[in-house]
């Protein structure tokens, strides 16, 4: 039986209003518009523990665009369709010290991606799902409600058509994948399930709920069903550590030390193995695509409770 988590209402709300002190430095994500119109205002966070505890402060129940945060979710379906050997014979497992969106590697290494949380190993991840399911995005979203306990949980068309419509970069990757022989379904349908994936919207509750698994073992946060193998979950939080936050991962495990992943929607989920998940939503990011403020809340919740995996 796991001990009950100490008491952090105080301690979230000190560090929301600290962290609150970088909004006006960074910049909303605005290469999809539909992402430029949120307020930068925002703020929350939500802690999920392994024995269903939790704690949330600001804006922690308001829907926001999870974006890459999805790759780990079709990372995970990836895995249970295809089996681990398939895919990491199409994906690499290293850090790219490149933008996430970005193509050069991809061309220089043969259309092997990196990793799957940069565009384009997200991408073949995703047409892992497409090639082998008449409904992908179906499959994923019953996921994603199984690992939040959430039955609610939709996608924003907005959002999904805002991206399909200026996606050109996200485009040139998944053509570029299928002349390399790494995609396997057809590149439209690829880009459909992709941009639809980025556009589930999630609180920060929903999200901390929804990777418990990942600190707990793989066990569901409340009915504690299994959900993963130990040995994925590992594999998953490590995968975190080295790629979960693009060519900015190498500062944030300096500053936080602990597995995480981030989307341009301003979320970053972060797991403190045995204990807990985090989830903090501020949508304006660093130059890097990382929520700004959301990194400092995690640097300062490490360091004010001492936890992070070293
Ligand atoms: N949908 C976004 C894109 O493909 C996801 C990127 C991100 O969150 N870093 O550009």
């Amino acid at each position: 039986m796991s001990r009950p988590l100490p008491d952090f209402d105080t301690l979230l709300d000190d560090i929301a209003a600290e962290a609150r002190k970088s909004i006006g430095r960074g910049k909303v994500a605005d290469y999809i518009p539909a992402l430029a119109r949120i307020s930068p205002d925002k703020f929350g966070m939500a802690i999920c523990g392994v024995d269903g505890s939790e704690y949330v402060t600001g804006d922690a129940d308001e829907r926001f665009s999870i974006q890459s945060i999805s790759k780990v979710f079709t990372l995970i379906l990836a895995l249970q369709t295809i089996g681990s050997n398939a895919l990491w014979r199409r994906v690499g497992r290293e850090p790219s010290g490149t933008a996430f969106n970005s193509l050069v590697q991809l061309e220089s290494e043969q259309g092997l991606p990196r990793n799957p949380f940069i565009n384009a190993g997200a991408i073949v991840v995703t047409d892992a799902i497409t090639a082998h399911s008449v409904s992908p995005v179906l499959q994923l979203l019953s996921l994603v409600r199984r690992f939040s306990g959430k039955e609610q949980i939709y996608i924003d068309d907005v959002v999904a058509r805002s991206e399909a419509e200026h996606g050109h970069r996200n485009a040139a990757i998944a053509h570029l994948l299928k002349s390399q022989g790494n995609l396997k379904a057809r590149v439209e349908d690829v880009l459909v399930t992709y941009y639809r994936q980025c556009a589930i919207a999630m609180t920060c509750r929903d999200l901390a709920r929804a990777f418990v698994p990942l600190a707990n073992g793989g066990k569901q946060w409340e009915s504690g069903e299994k959900l993963m193998t130990p040995l994925r979950v590992k594999r998953i939080n490590s995968l975190l550590l080295t790629c979960g936050l693009y060519d900015g991962v190498g500062n944030f495990a300096f500053r936080v030390g602990i597995p995480a992943k981030s989307g341009v929607g301003g979320g970053i989920v972060a797991i403190i193995p045995g204990k807990f998940s985090i989830c903090v939503w501020s949508p304006e990011l660093d130059e890097l695509g990382n929520s700004l403020a959301g990194t400092r809340a995690l640097e300062l919740f490490a360091r004010k409770t001492k936890l992070s995996i070293f």
